[in-house]
């Protein structure tokens, strides 16, 4: 049985109320252990450490040493891989064969990519005086101080370090809020970064959930500079809410209802191979997944079928299945969320074309929260289905007659994370891409990401951007120094 404590100032503490909750397998409901519930007073310990650390030695290393830190937690992360991954596949249920390509090594990755994040150019600017001396403007970079990081369950190790990594790299000091579903790997970074040398406070993890819990009291705490967080649209509105409050600067990286879309001069088995890790991949728990694929009309019933026959072919099983490559939601409660979509897509009139429902998957694993990829047809563009992000295995698929038909019904939601267009014909790439009102688009691709470009959401998607230079501005405070001659 493990116990997930908080980790503040360096050092592992319980809660001193005692509450604590439980953290259940999805693959099979079994007991993984008992995490701490923080309070306000080990919220408050732990922003204090992280606020007083901005002061101590971790202010006094150079940026050079700090990158190096910065790569030792990488490697270090690499070293230990294998206690990293299975601490993700127990939390999640996700298939090992994916946690392994994609968890833990862009969780390390994060630390690695944006340990240089400070080494860019600083803005400099001559200007003229009237008595004619002149001026120079030197634009300097600070800190911006104790950073609340709130992430979410998807994709635990790495949404959280995309966060932390840049975080750390331009000298700030961080209280992590991991989900409540997903414990494990936060907690166990914490040893890591003792091991690294990290000095205590510079990183700190409090457990427990959202309101009146772990999260709101951190986001509400008045020492507390920023606070960049990941999850549903609705929690990003209550947390800038309380942002609001000492105008606290936020990254809202939030919810998605990303469409697809198939151009009948795109190569189909990339198209397919596409939409398939794109819906699908993750249990369909990747905000950046495809949840409306558009398809043009002659190519439609040959995709569909394409589709059908790899979603039939996909192999549920337990993460250590070196088989599988799809697990069990994160949890029964979302899968009651995401089955509550399956009976709400039949009642609004959908042809389900595959999938549906619950599987069986035997006695050992029918306590988990295992459910049916699905493909639907045939749902009016005013459905729930269609217009809600779901966050689950399925998609709807429509088709279209013209490109300006796709686009529009592409647009047509109030998200706008992503979007995956597949053609190959390069000038309608572009220009389908430029109309496409998202923060990211990928053409014959999808989830390819290099970390130096900008990450975020348009309309109820997010505000701000994340990765390289976007980061960079987020993570630090501008100063102009205006020095007259
Ligand atoms: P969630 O909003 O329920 O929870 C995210 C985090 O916020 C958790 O740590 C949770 O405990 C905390 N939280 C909840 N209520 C809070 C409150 N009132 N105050 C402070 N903290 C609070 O999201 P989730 O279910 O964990 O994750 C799934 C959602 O995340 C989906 O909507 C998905 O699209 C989104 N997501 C977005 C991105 C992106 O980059 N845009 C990436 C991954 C997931």
């Amino acid at each position: 049985m493990k116990e997930f404590k908080h980790f503040i100032n360096g050092e592992y503490v319980a809660s001193a109320s005692g509450k604590t909750f439980e953290n259940r397998s999805p693959v099979d409901n079994s007991l993984i252990g008992q995490v701490h519930e923080a309070g306000e007073a080990e919220v408050d310990a732990a922003v204090r450490a992280a606020k007083a650390a901005l002061k101590g030695p971790w202010s006094k290393l150079t940026q050079n040493q700090r990158a190096a830190m910065l790569n030792k937690i990488a490697d270090r992360i690499n070293e230990r891989f294998d206690e990293f991954l299975a601490a993700e596949c127990l939390d999640t249920g996700k298939p090992r064969s994916m946690a392994s390509h994609i968890d833990i090594p862009r969780g390390a990755a994060n630390f690695k990519e944006f340990a240089d994040s400070m080494n860019h150019p600083t803005e400099g600017f001559r200007m003229d005086t009237p008595d004619g001396t002149g001026a120079v403007n030197v634009g300097h970079r600070t800190p911006k101080g104790v950073i609340a990081v709130v992430s979410p369950w998807n994709l635990p190790l790495l949404l959280m370090t995309f966060k932390v990594g840049p975080a750390l790299a331009c000298g700030n000091t961080v209280v992590v809020k991991p989900s409540e579903e997903t414990p494990a790997t936060a907690t166990l970074l914490g040893e890591v970064m003792n091991e690294c040398g990290v000095p205590p406070g510079v990183f700190n993890v409090v457990h427990g959930f959202g309101p009146d819990s772990a999260g709101a009291f951190l986001t509400s705490h008045p020492l507390v500079d920023a606070i960049t967080f990941t999850g549903e649209t609705r929690t990003g509105e209550i947390i800038m809410k309380a942002a609001a409050v000492g105008l606290r600067n936020v990254s809202m990286e939030c919810g998605g209802k990303n469409p697809g879309l198939v151009f009948a001069d795109c190569d189909l088995e990339k198209a397919v191979e596409g939409t398939m890790r794109s819906a699908f991949v993750n249990c369909g728990q990747v905000c950046l997944g495809t949840e409306r694929v558009y398809v043009e009309r002659s190519i439609f019933d040959q995709f569909l079928a394409r589709m059908k026959e790899e979603v039939a072919k996909l192999k549920l099983g337990r993460p250590e299945d070196p088989d599988a490559n799809f697990g069990p939601l994160v949890s029964l409660e979302h899968r009651d969320k995401v089955k509550s979509y399956y009976d709400l897509a039949r009642e609004e009139g959908a042809t389900v074309e595959i999938g549906g429902g619950i599987p069986d998957m035997g006695a050992e694993l029918n306590d988990g929260a295992w459910i049916e990829p699905t493909i639907w047809t045939g749902l009016p563009e005013d459905a729930r289905v269609i217009r809600e992000e779901i966050f689950g295995p399925c998609c709807h698929i429509r088709p279209f007659d013209t490109e300006e038909e796709a686009i529009e019904l592409a647009n047509d939601t109030s998200y706008g994370l992503a979007c995956a267009i597949w053609t190959e014909n390069s000038a309608r790439a572009l220009r389908v891409a430029e109309q496409m009102e998202v923060g990211l688009a990928w053409v014959n691709s999808w989830f390819l990401r290099d970390l130096r470009t900008s990450f975020g959401g348009a309309k109820q998607s997010g505000i701000g951007r994340e990765g390289g230079v976007h980061g960079l501005e987020f993570y630090t405070e501008t100063k102009n120094i205006c020095i007259k001659l």
